[in-house]
């Protein structure tokens, strides 16, 4: 089987989440779905944060959506209360959960 660029080995595309701090009203919820992937900061609001565990806070900052953890991350973005969560593709940038999904 050939891999396509921004696939991972079994075929599933690969995704990235952001917040968008702006709209964000730091309830928590995020982090308490994937802690592994979101956190909130002492401002009150939430971040994602890289694979070493390190809170990305450049406005617009993407993480890698690790396939294990995609349920919960789709659960954070349906259930976040700001519809400021958004995960993409990493090959064509659609959002496929929050806001903007189709
Ligand atoms: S669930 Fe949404 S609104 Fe709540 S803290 Fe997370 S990003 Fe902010």
């Amino acid at each position: 089987m050939q891999n396509e660029a921004g696939a991972d080995p079994e075929g599933r595309d690969l995704l990235e989440v952001w917040i968008d701090q702006d709209l964000c009203t730091g309830d928590g919820i995020c982090a308490q779905y994937a802690p592994e992937v979101f956190e909130l900061d002492i401002d009150g609001l939430a971040y994602v944060k890289s694979g070493d565990d390190e809170l990305l806070q450049t406005p617009g900052a993407t993480t890698p959506v690790p396939p294990t953890l995609l349920r919960d991350v789709a659960d954070s973005a349906k259930e976040c209360p700001g519809d400021c969560i958004h995960v993409r593709r990493v090959s064509d940038s659609v959002e496929v959960y929050g806001p903007d999904a189709a």
